[in-house]
């Protein structure tokens, strides 16, 4: 074993440092024209990001979360509407429905690849469902194909949440290109991460961008003309600015996760004690058979590009005890997510209780996601799987 004593869930100076010169520069140039609120800086990050998802048009916010409720507002979803979304998801997907005064609907999600489940989607339609937000949970794009079959044939338009899948892709389109609109959150933790809070919504709809545009500073679309009422939803340039030089990197970062993912699955397999799920076996059925395979789950890219913002392994019956381990041993990890969306109090009037979705409460009790990202040295990755190992062999 190595002499390494811990290892960090996230150090998020270790990519910045590696362009530190040019984020200095770029908070420079910001400094010395003095224009901090949208302009050139934003616009060109916008035009980097459109280019890289193959968008027409990426409209910089201030948030993640603000990106899901101003593409909420563009669709004029409000109270008396129902948008789908699914239970097991960080909070601000259905937040953000709540937020507009519509009403989150919950579908439950694939054990395997932790997804929307398209036919619980089909199956929560009714006629006042106006939207449905499928989450790329982790960093791989949920069944797109199928929810965009079912949402058509209802007539209603799709929502990505692609806040933790930056540069994932399906079918060889880029996660946010895929339906009419795409959300994006630079949360430090995210692939793209930035220095403080921001967000993109992504579209190819032209008019669609010029209202979210007008929303994302009150609704003016020229000065002290309000047609409609929005907020202040603006990117900062100096954020614009400095998530243009890390923009450059991310597949380099995607890259990184994705090869530590390997190294992580490939150990815990030639240990005997992991097995990969997913493939054709990403369907609801195989919830019945998959804690058989091994004493871990493991995660399993089914739907093209997996970025691994998360690495989520699943240890049934052992999580809570391997989670203390792993924080007695100095490794960060986390649970994502503990409590879904129908267990949560705020939302206790939409009468959601323990029982109504099988496969989110057991996803709750079983995740544990380790620490992947991607400037992890080898040893590093090592330290955590055999930390790992050596407990699953003795435990
Ligand atoms: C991070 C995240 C958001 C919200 O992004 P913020 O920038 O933190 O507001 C929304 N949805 C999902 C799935 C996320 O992971």
């Amino acid at each position: 074993m190595s002499d390494i004593t811990g290892v960090p869930m996230l150090d998020p100076r270790r990519a910045n440092d590696l362009v530190q010169e040019e984020l200095h520069q770029a908070f420079d140039r910001c400094l010395g024209h003095g224009r901090f609120i949208l302009g050139d800086e934003v616009t060109s990050f916008e035009e980097a990001c459109a280019d890289y998802l193959g968008v027409k048009h990426a409209i910089g916010v201030s948030s993640g979360t603000d990106a899901l409720i101003v593409s909420l507002m563009a669709l004029d979803i409000g109270p008396g509407d129902e948008v789908i979304c699914p239970t097991f998801t960080f909070f601000a997907t259905a937040g953000s429905i709540w937020r507009v005064g519509a009403k989150p609907i919950f579908a439950d999600s694939k054990p395997r690849c932790f997804n929307l489940d398209p036919s619980d989607v089909a199956a929560k339609i009714t006629k006042r469902t106006k939207a449905v937000i499928p989450v790329h949970l982790f960093g791989q794009c949920a069944e797109m194909e199928s929810i965009g079959t079912i949402a058509a044939s209802a007539g209603m338009p799709v929502i990505e949440d692609a806040a933790q899948a930056f540069g994932a892709d399906t079918r060889g389109r880029k996660a946010g290109s895929l339906e009419r609109l795409g959300c994006f959150s630079f949360f430090p933790a995210k692939n793209l991460g930035g220095f403080g809070d921001g967000g993109l919504v992504t579209t190819d709809d032209g008019a669609l961008a010029d209202k979210v545009r007008a929303l994302r500073a009150h609704g003016g679309q020229e000065m002290y003309d309000h047609p409609m009422v929005g907020g202040n939803f603006r990117l900062d340039a100096l954020q614009a600015a400095l998530l243009n030089v890390k923009l450059a990197h991310v597949d380099a970062y995607a890259e990184g996760r994705h090869e530590n993912a390997a190294t992580y699955t490939r150990l815990f397999v030639e240990a005997g004690v992991g097995a990969p799920g997913g493939g054709d076996a990403c369907s609801r059925e195989c919830s019945k058979t998959d804690s058989a395979d091994a004493p871990l789950i493991l995660p399993t890219a089914c739907q093209g590009r997996h970025v691994y913002n998360q690495y989520v392994l699943r240890a049934p019956g052992r999580r809570d005890a391997l989670q203390a381990h792993l924080k007695e041993k100095g490794v960060g990890c986390a649970v994502y997510y503990p409590r879904s969306m129908h267990l949560q109090g705020c939302f206790r009037d939409l009468g959601g209780k323990e029982g109504d979705f099988p496969v989110a409460e057991k996803l709750s009790s079983e995740v544990l996601a380790i620490p992947v990202f991607s400037e992890l040295t080898e040893a590093e990755v090592q330290y955590v799987a055999d930390t790992i190992i050596a407990f699953m062999k003795t435990n």
